[in-house]
């Protein structure tokens, strides 16, 4: 099985160079040649299966013939050591809680399977790896927490000066070991151009081994599919039709539920739920692609004026909007909606949801409101109220309890380099590691 570029004018690859290199060199995205579908038995068979061996029954089926089977099923383990609970609200309201990793949002699901994968690569190759992220807030902390103490890799994340919260900032700022932190005084789209530059930049390739972290590389996406069989195995037994809810940025998320969907996963309808940040609403209304620069919404990590993943969602769908319309629906929501969100799920289920999260419910709540309530709704827990406790401890007039893991970091000492959103300056940092 190989991995091509979406774009279609370059070669296609093996997994390996497709995870390493992270972006195909005409700037497409990497997509599998083939989506293998489940085999009829497999979804009696998954009733009877942990989380990690579903999880490996998805990643062999779409990955056979890539990387050996017990190398493939050592790191699924190593990476999906974490549960993904569906809990239940009331009156059809279900979140799926991604956020119980150490960075407490959905995002280590695929930072740990990369970092473990990428491990796996690197581990005969005498050349020190160089893996770029640019983050709008959550993609930093999963992506340090899942590569810190890995040999041989080196992590350089690029964020947003002052548009991501305290504790998120915390997070990528203070583990040190192979974890690097530049401040970008811009904006996310800023901080992902400057990446994608680099990747484009013969100079800097020629001198340094670079790869991404972003939901653009694939072995981001593909752990990402894993709960979304996981959260269909919770529900199946109450024999109703199952929607689900994304509160999407730059698209992965999403990305991977359709590919599952595609394997052969019974979800009735996606939603796609934006903040004002709402191209992709835009387009499922009018069948017109407009990007525009992000605009600063609560639900930050969400906040992406340009979804890279648009790119595989028309892949996925043939560029053929009324395909798309078929799979899923899109809505988007305001701050102001999104904080009486916050407070209605807590005032009538006793539930404490973080912005983005906030946003999911939305979705399926406008979705019952137009399509009726008969089906499990569930929304994706994308990550934990506490990371955003500036917002959700005033909404609430409470005091959220912070996990553990995040507890420790705030104590620790930011270190950064603050940088503008200048290429040249990037590339200079960039050519003196070498
Ligand atoms: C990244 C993120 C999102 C958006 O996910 P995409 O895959 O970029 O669409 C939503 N919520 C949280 C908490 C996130 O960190």
């Amino acid at each position: 099985m190989h991995f091509y570029s979406t774009k279609h004018q370059s070669p296609n690859v093996d997994l390996q160079t497709a995870v390493m290199r992270g972006l195909p060199p005409d700037n497409g995205l990497y997509m599998p040649e083939k989506i293998r579908p489940f085999t009829p038995d497999f979804f009696e068979r998954i009733k009877n299966m942990s989380f990690p061996e579903m999880s490996f029954e998805l990643a062999h089926t779409l990955l056979e013939g890539t990387i050996e089977k017990a190398d493939l099923q050592r790191i699924v383990e190593e990476a999906v050591n974490f549960d993904a609970p569906v809990v239940e609200l009331g009156d059809n309201y279900y979140c799926l809680e991604l956020f119980h990793g150490p960075s407490a949002a959905f995002k280590d699901f695929g930072a740990r399977f990369m970092a473990k994968l990428m491990g796996h690569f690197v581990q005969n190759s005498q050349q020190k790896l160089y893996i770029l992220v640019a983050t709008s807030g959550d993609t930093g902390g999963a992506v340090a927490q899942g590569f810190l103490g890995t040999p041989g890799i080196e992590v350089i994340i690029l964020y947003p000066s002052q548009k991501i919260s305290d504790l998120q900032e915390k997070q990528l700022t203070t583990l040190g070991q192979n974890i690097t932190a530049l401040e970008i005084q811009g904006t996310f789209d800023d901080c992902q151009k400057l990446v994608k530059t680099a990747f484009l930049d013969e100079e800097v390739r020629s001198q340094l081994n670079i790869s991404s972290a972003n939901s653009i590389n694939l072995a981001r996406l593909i752990p990402q599919a894993f709960y979304y069989i996981y959260a269909y195995s919770q529900l199946m037994d109450k024999g109703k039709e199952v929607v689900m809810c994304v509160p999407s940025g730059n698209f992965g998320n999403l990305t991977a539920g359709l590919i599952a969907k595609q394997m052969g996963l019974p979800v009735h309808h996606f939603v796609a739920a934006n903040n004002a940040n709402d191209v992709f609403t835009n387009y499922h209304q009018t069948g017109s692609f407009q990007p525009r620069p992000s605009v600063k919404t609560y639900s930050n990590a969400m906040d992406v004026g340009n979804p890279s993943n648009f790119q595989r969602i028309m892949d996925l769908y043939d560029n053929d909007v009324m395909a798309v319309k078929q799979d899923m629906a899109a809505y988007s929501f305001s701050d102001e909606t999104t904080l009486a969100a916050i407070k209605e799920v807590y005032a009538k289920y006793n539930y404490v949801v973080c912005p983005h999260t906030a946003v999911g419910y939305l979705g399926i709540q406008q979705y019952f409101e137009k399509h009726g309530s008969d089906a499990l709704g569930v929304f994706l827990g994308t990550a934990h109220p506490a990371k955003f406790l500036d917002i959700v401890n005033p909404a609430l007039n409470i005091e959220v309890d912070i996990p553990k893991n995040l507890q420790k970091l705030i104590a620790r000492e930011k270190v950064a380099h603050l940088m503008t959103t200048e290429y040249g300056a990037f590339k200079d940092f960039l050519l003196q590691l070498v």
